[in-house]
């Protein structure tokens, strides 16, 4: 069987990976740029999708990238905790969290693609069309390549050409009117140095996680995300670098004793303004031999940290079901029922802000800031919001450690 994917960011390159894994053994990677330059700032892949790289048996090169954050704490804009709560391993999952570069992350998954399954990734090819099972692909040059496959694999991403041809209508990702700033630092540890932290409300946000451990100095490099209502531009561009001294201005009075926000703003090496974008939930996402995986087929907001990992649920799902089906047709529809429905409700849910609602709350009951949280949210409510998210975007401890592998090989009963 011959399978074609289109698209080499995180979702494309770890369903070459998870296809080579099941036995696919003729498999082709169409990326539109011309180089893959790892792009991008800090991503946090959740324990459902460190369970599945674990199990592709490349979970130890990715967490040599990064770090795994073992506490996720809320805080209002005034400094004070709302909520703290383990993460991965430390909250009882068998996996951990881990927290790296984007960019680094891409390119150690197309060394491992290329390691297992050779020269497959072909770059300068950027797709225009899938006319009755073929891909049609634009060359630097002008001129255009076609690939016929038995499976074409749309992993091309928020702005995916393979989407619009089935949604043309669909227009431009849908603003929130949020924007972020997004960017690195080195910086003196936070609190145990090993937490992720938000602070502030549904209007103006800072999120910041580490990506390195300690190095000699004692200092660390932190991902950061600042966030702020009606600033900004639409456009959904991953590179575009800004100013950084209007940003940590907006963030002026936010220095706690524990962490001083504008300075690490001011102290980032680029600051890259995103607006916050998604996507409306579609009603199909397989066409014939065509599938939309990742981002093409249900780009959601940052917040919940789910991009990367229901990518990677995606491509160990679909490689499972093309491994264990008896044909093309009905493997593609078996990744469509179980994806799809998950997929957009927990896109609703991040709509709704997702577990960081908390921020919101404590804005909304106690804009000056509490002597204790609980007078303001009380803990059964703080407890409810955190665990429905995780129950419907399928990483609740139980459930994800009792969860049956998707590791299968071609041939293989299941
Ligand atoms: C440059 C860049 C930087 C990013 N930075 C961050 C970040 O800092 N933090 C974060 O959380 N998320 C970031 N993301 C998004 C994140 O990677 C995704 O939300 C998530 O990992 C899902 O992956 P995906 O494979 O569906 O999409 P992506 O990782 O976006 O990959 C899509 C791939 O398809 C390629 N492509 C696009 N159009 C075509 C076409 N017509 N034909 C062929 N190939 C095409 C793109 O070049 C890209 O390599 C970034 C994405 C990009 C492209």
């Amino acid at each position: 069987m011959k399978i074609l994917i289109a698209g080499a960011g995180i979702g494309g390159l770890i369903s070459a990976l998870s296809l080579e894994r099941a036995g696919f053994t003729d498999i082709v990677v169409a990326e539109r740029t011309e180089e893959i330059r790892g792009l991008g700032v800090g991503v946090n892949l959740l324990p459902h999708a460190v369970r599945e790289l674990t199990e592709l048996g490349v979970a130890d090169r990715i967490a040599a990238l990064g770090v795994e954050p073992r506490t996720l704490s809320y805080y209002n804009r005034q400094g004070q905790l709302i909520w703290s709560e383990p993460r991965g391993r430390a909250a009882g999952y068998e996996w951990p969290q881990l927290s790296v570069h984007r960019g680094r992350l891409q390119l150690e998954l197309r060394d491992l693609v290329e390691e297992r399954l050779g020269d497959v990734i072909r770059l300068g090819r950027k797709l225009v069309d899938v006319r009755s099972g073929t891909a049609v692909f634009e060359l630097p040059n002008g001129s255009r390549e076609e690939i016929s496959a038995d499976v074409i694999v749309a992993a091309d991403g928020i702005h995916s050409a393979a989407r619009k041809l089935h949604y043309p209508e669909e227009g431009a990702p849908e603003w929130s009117g949020l924007t972020l700033w997004r960017g690195t630092a080195v910086v003196d540890p936070y609190l145990d140095g090993e937490t992720m932290i938000m602070a502030g409300d549904a209007e103006q946000k800072f999120v910041a996680y580490p990506l390195s451990g300690p190095t000699e100095d004692g200092r660390q490099r932190v991902n950061f995300i600042a966030e702020r209502r009606g600033e900004g531009s639409p456009t959904a561009d991953w590179n575009r670098s800004v100013d950084r001294a209007p940003i940590a201005e907006m963030f002026e009075g936010w220095s706690y004793d524990w962490l001083d926000i504008p300075a690490i703003i001011r102290d980032s090496e680029e600051l890259l303004e995103y607006p916050m974008v998604d996507r409306d939930a579609i009603p199909q996402w397989v066409f014939g031999n065509l599938a939309l995986l990742g981002d093409a087929a249900h780009a959601m907001y940052p917040n919940g940290s789910n991009g990367g990992s229901q990518a990677t649920l995606d491509a160990r799902t679909l490689a499972y079901h093309l491994a264990t089906e008896p044909t093309v047709e009905a493997a593609l529809a078996a990744y469509e029922t179980a994806r799809r429905p998950a997929c957009t409700r927990l896109l609703e849910l991040t709509r709704q802000t997702g577990p960081e609602q908390v921020m919101q709350l404590a804005r909304e009951r106690a804009p000056e800031g509490f002597d204790d949280v609980h007078d303001v949210i009380p803990r059964e409510e703080l407890e409810s919001i955190a665990t429905e998210y995780k129950l419907a975007a399928g990483f609740h401890p139980e459930q994800l450690n009792a969860r049956s592998s998707l590791g299968a090989r071609v041939g293989e009963a299941t």
